[in-house]
Order: structure tokens, then sequence, then C-alpha cells
């Protein structure tokens, strides 16, 4: 069996007695822990240590879980996160989480349970960081496991449909993909944008490759990403 998921898994919660069961669970499956009992410790925590995982309580002492995973993911920390909620309306709350948390369990859950979940995220998130997910276009990197988009070299910010935008033209690089695909694939609603709010972000991203661009338009259908038009 493939089981050689290790590092350091970050717990944050700050009921003593749970964190104590996670934290001895997670070191009986080969884990070393680190516990902070609230968010300002566990923004720290996050930066400083590079966990491999962090547990995540979503009632902790502000700001509180669902906030923690937001600022993580607005500094482009994409570690994963298996946030740990104790009621209905906080499942709500992660789950409108926008490119929140990789995963959630409910209390009370077995420490089994906790250890597996443990697990099948830092696999998935090694997985997404395997080299396909980096693609490469003329001087244009972009890696979907981290969402940072390089450009001859230096790190540009995209905002999240930038970024989704110009990953999907890049997977299907010297294809002339339509506006209406574009709307229906990455902006999933079709029936409420336009044509306009395409050519408004197509914009915005040719801007930022800056003379690096390779995005290509094609008269009265749509784009393609293509080096060598
Ligand atoms: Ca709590």
């Amino acid at each position: 069996m493939n089981d050689d998921i290790s590092g350091l898994v970050l717990i944050v919660e700050d009921e003593k007695t749970i964190a104590d069961i996670q934290r001895m669970y997670l070191q009986k499956a080969g884990f070393g822990v680190h516990v902070e009992v609230d968010g300002v410790g566990a923004m720290k925590a996050a930066r400083e240590l590079q966990p491999a995982c962090i547990v995540l309580d979503v009632g902790i002492p502000a700001p509180d879980g669902i906030e923690v995973v937001k600022y993580l993911r607005q500094e482009g920390n994409w570690t994963p996160v298996l946030m740990c909620t104790a009621r209905d309306d906080e499942v709500d709350r992660v789950l409108g989480l926008e490119m929140g948390a990789d995963d959630y369990i409910t209390k009370p859950f077995s420490p089994r349970e906790l250890v597996a979940r443990v697990k099948a995220a830092i696999r998935r998130h090694n997985k997404s960081a395997e080299p396909e997910d980096v693609l490469e276009l003329g001087e244009v990197l972009l890696n979907r496991a981290t969402r940072k988009v390089s450009v001859a070299g230096h790190d540009v910010e995209f905002t999240a449909t930038e970024f989704d935008l110009l990953a999907y033209l890049m997977t299907r690089s010297g294809r002339v993909i339509s506006r209406e695909q574009l709307l229906s694939d990455v902006w999933g609603y079709a029936a409420y944008a336009s044509n306009r709010t395409v050519d408004t972000h197509i914009a915005q991203v040719r801007s930022k490759l800056g003379d690096y661009s390779f995005i290509r338009t094609v008269r009265g259908v749509g784009y393609s990403a293509d080096l060598h038009e």
C-alpha cells in the first residue's frame, strides 16, 4: 500500500481535550504535530511552520476558522485545510467558502476518520502539485496548485477569474475557443454574463501578460492561446 504520507500537521483547536486526542492519533499515525488555540496563532504557525495539513476548528477565538482560511488563501497559502465543524450553520459557512477548505469533518468524529481525512487531503494536495499542473507557454508559467503565474520570471497577480480564464486557454493552446464556451466553462453561468464580460477579462489578462501575451483574437469567433499566430 502506498501510505507514505507524513509531515507536520497544524491542529487549531481551543478545547484542550479534543486537541490532545487529535494530537495523540496523528502522532501515532506518524505525523509531527503542532497545536494552536486561536486564529492569530493559526495564521502565524501556518506561515512559519509550513505544515503539510491544517486541522482547523471553525469555532476558535478570532479570527475564526473560516476567516483564517480566507486570509491564508488571500495571501497565496494553499496548504490543505480540514475544517472541523460543530454545528450545521458552520457547515453552511464552510461550504460557502469560495476556494475554501479542502474538506470538512463534523464533530463528534472518530480519531480514525480524522487521520484518514488528513491523509487524503495531503495526498490530493501532493497530487495536484505534480508537474502536469504547471502549464508553460512562451514566457508564461502557470501553476494550478499554487495558483501563481510568472511572466518572464516575475510573479504577476491575477484575480481568480483572470487566473481561471488564462489556465483554461493555456490548457487548450492552439485551439480557438468561442466566447460562449468561455462563459459556460470559466464563468459557469452563461445566462447571466455577456460576451462583453469575456472581452473585458481578456483585456485584463492581456495587459498583465504585457509583451508576452499570446492571446489571439479570432474575429467573429473568440480567442485562442497561440504562440505561433
Ligand atoms: Ca471550538
